[in-house]
């Protein structure tokens, strides 16, 4: 069983770029093209434009590359290997982008919730769950999202935009910097999985995201295993086939419900892709196996997908797939027009689905407080922005200057 870490305000580093930093321009909008997001392909065919000394390109990408994602350097400058030439050459003409942090909070129970801003000034949040065996980091793929499940406060934002691929990296570059985590550690990492559970549907912005978990898989960089990667999907059915054979994470699918009357209500993309096609989706998923499951995502709510008459069909559904459910009690937001069961009912859910052979954990919900749970997520806010906070200060000490 695994515990939250609340000790993780211990672990944050305390040399996060400064206001100052955006302000300036060093980090987001910058017309410079930024580093991070692009493939090795991509990386040296912008290194080729420069002129940077005799290394041959292959070895300036393995030195880079190596800066970027294992070092995790923020700054040409500290790139010590480079020659002083490469490194001017690449200050002028390339920016090591990250995210801007716009708030971070932390909740009782040690879960961190980022706001990000990025270079055109959208934003999206990414959470860091602590447990004692493992930290994972949920990831969002796009700002907002275009399918509409009735239960789910993200589907009421509508999609902005995409996320690019040093956008999704982005996230977890904030993350490693925040948690200390630079270079890549051997063993005793903070951070070891990474769910793409966060804002917005990852198999609507497939390109991006298959670009994104290429870089965070690489052994020489993030090196963060495929098999620590799972991509959630509410079910767009062709584009599993393509995650399987072309990203090869793990699977996760928001099924909520076993009748399609009910599914088309809770996930409407289950009109255009029912519940007979999306299983057979699964079903073919490649490289299943009882170390290799699916995990079916199930949010309890009252009185509507909740019966044990629910329970039975469930399991019959899942015959023949190497599943686990993972039974989310429904986190609230202002407005949603559902409730959670009770406990017992899920509880009594569980049991249900557990005597049949499915590992049924009840997903504790993490960082409530902070809006942070599953499907809690929004970027449109109005919580304080780092700038105010800032000219508030600023305001203050003009107010009260300290005495001599
Ligand atoms: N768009 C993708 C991934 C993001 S949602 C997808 O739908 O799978 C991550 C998970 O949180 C999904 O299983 C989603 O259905 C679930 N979720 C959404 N809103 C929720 C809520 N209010 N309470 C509990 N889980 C929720
Ligand atoms: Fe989008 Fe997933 Fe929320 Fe549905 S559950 S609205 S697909 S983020």
């Amino acid at each position: 069983m695994t515990k939250p870490n609340p000790n993780v305000k211990d672990w944050l580093a305390d040399d996060a770029p400064s206001f100052d930093d955006f302000a300036s321009g060093k980090v987001g909008a910058d017309p410079r093209p930024q580093l991070i997001g692009m493939s090795r392909d991509e990386l040296a065919d912008a290194l080729s434009k420069i002129e940077a000394g005799p290394k041959s390109i292959k070895m300036r990408v393995q030195q880079v590359w190596h800066w970027l994602y294992h070092q995790g350097a923020t700054e040409f400058a500290n790139m010590t290997n480079l020659s002083k030439a490469l490194r001017a050459a690449l200050e002028e003409n390339f920016i090591v982008g990250r995210p801007e942090i716009v708030t971070e909070e932390i909740s009782e129970d040690g879960t961190i919730k980022w706001l990000l801003r990025f270079g055109d000034g959208q934003e999206a949040e990414t959470v860091y769950i602590p447990e004692t065996d493992r930290g994972t980091l949920c990831v969002s793929s796009q700002v907002g999202c275009t399918l509409n499940c009735t239960f789910c406060h993200t589907g009421t934002q509508k999609l902005v935009r995409n996320l690019t691929p040093g956008e999704i990296v982005g996230q977890m570059m904030i993350a490693r910097d925040r948690l200390a985590e630079w270079p890549t550690p051997v063993s005793g990492r903070k951070l070891t999985n990474i769910v793409l559970m966060g804002m917005g549907e990852p198999l609507y912005n497939f390109d991006h995201v298959k670009a994104a978990m290429k870089i965070m898989a690489d052994e020489e960089g993030i090196s963060l295993s495929r098999r620590r990667i799972t991509l959630s999907t509410s079910g767009i059915v062709p584009m599993m086939d393509r995650c399987g054979d072309e990203i090869g994470v793990n699977l996760a699918i928001s099924l909520h419900a076993v009748r399609d009357d009910i599914r088309d209500r809770l996930v409407p993309i289950n009109k255009k892709y029912n519940l007979d096609e999306l299983l057979a989706a699964c079903r073919r998923y490649p490289g299943l196996s009882n170390a290799r499951r699916i995990t079916f995502e199930y949010v309890m709510l009252k009185g509507v997908n909740d019966s044990n008459a629910d329970a039975k069909k469930l399991v019959q559904l899942l015959k023949g797939i190497p599943a686990k459910i993972n039974l989310i009690p429904f986190n609230p937001w202002p407005g949603a027009p559902y409730e959670c069961s009770d406990w017992d009912r899920i509880e009594e859910f569980g049991a249900y689905v557990n005597r049949a052979g499915y590992a049924s954990p009840i997903r504790t919900p993490r960082g409530r407080d902070i809006m942070a749970a599953c499907g809690q997520l929004k970027s449109e806010s109005l919580k304080k922005r780092k700038s105010e906070v800032l000219a508030e200060m600023r305001s203050k000490e003009l107010q009260n200057p300290v005495s001599e």
